[in-house]
């Protein structure tokens, strides 16, 4: 007989963003946050996607010193965490990041949102699963395609098959140079 009590294991993407201050090690510090978790929650970075920069919206590169240019990536997580947990998890690493919810869509030291949970919908006052942005935004999509490339979105296509199709509307975005590492990985060979 299976046991109810079993805590269940969800499978999560994130998609972190930053633009303003350091933001390569803005991230870096979202995803330490995430992995770091003190009260007996379970989250383990499995998979890190790289690094990219795109223009605040409707902006070019050399509109940054305006409105600075945003960094992006996302993680696949797995957690023991219920969604509503795991959002309050996500709200206490942005606080340590230094985020000040003022202006939405102002610049911010870092941005973590919840792109999938498994194959869940949810639709509440505090979560929206999937993130309705997934299929319009290149800086989820391009990151997404790192580290899940052929999973299935609600559009009915592949992560690649929708990176293919956003890629024909010439979206301005670059990868960089930037590494986040995986602090779950540190000392494993
Ligand atoms: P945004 O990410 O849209 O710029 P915020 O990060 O300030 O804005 O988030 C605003 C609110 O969005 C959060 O307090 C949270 O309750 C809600 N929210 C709804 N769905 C999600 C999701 N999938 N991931 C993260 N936050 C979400
Ligand atoms: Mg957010």
């Amino acid at each position: 007989m299976q046991q109810q009590s079993r805590a269940r294991t969800y499978v999560v993407y994130l998609g972190l963003g930053s633009s303003l201050g350091d933001r390569a090690t803005n991230l870096q510090n979202a995803v330490n946050g995430m992995h770091n978790q003190s009260d007996g929650a379970c989250i383990a970075i499995e998979a890190v996607s790289q690094v990219y920069e795109s223009p605040h919206m409707g902006l070019a590169f050399t509109d940054s010193e305006t409105y600075p240019a945003h960094l992006n990536a996302v993680i696949r997580i797995s957690t023991n965490l219920e969604p509503e947990l795991l959002l309050n998890a996500i709200h206490n690493v942005e606080q340590l990041g230094g985020r000040e919810r003022t202006l939405h869509w102002g610049p911010r030291t870092i941005d973590i949102d919840i792109l999938l949970i498994d194959d869940m919908v949810i639709d509440t006052a505090r979560l929206t699963v999937p993130h309705p942005g997934i299929l319009h935004r290149p800086f989820v999509l391009l990151p997404l395609a790192d580290v899940a490339p052929k999973i299935w979105l609600a559009s009915g296509e592949t992560v690649e098959s929708a990176v293919q199709r956003i890629m024909t509307e010439r979206p301005i975005i670059r990868r960089t140079a930037d590494a986040i590492s995986n602090p779950g990985m540190a000392g494993r060979m």
